[in-house]
């Protein structure tokens, strides 16, 4: 199970501050989580740290699938 980045990010580098896994990546201004990295914060009780301090709504979301219904 993995978080996913969504086009609706926009590039703000606070998720990937707050990554205790390394699980995000940049790359030419583009943001992707690694699905083997990530285990969406299961230890955290709020929940996921990226999702919780991205300013943009449905920019992360959990699984590919659940995108969607999340926006
Ligand atoms: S859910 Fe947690 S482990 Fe996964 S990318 Fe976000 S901060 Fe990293
Ligand atoms: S915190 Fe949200 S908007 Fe900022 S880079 Fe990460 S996914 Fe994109």
């Amino acid at each position: 199970m993995s978080c996913q980045i969504t086009a609706s990010c926009i590039g703000c580098y606070n998720c990937l501050e707050v990554c205790p896994r390394g699980a995000i990546v940049e790359e030419a201004g583009h943001f992707a989580i690694r699905v083997k990295r990530c285990n969406e914060c299961r230890e955290n009780k709020p929940g996921p740290r990226c999702q919780l301090i991205c300013p943009v709504e449905g920019a992360i979301c959990k699984m590919v699938k659940l995108c969607k219904a999340e926006k």
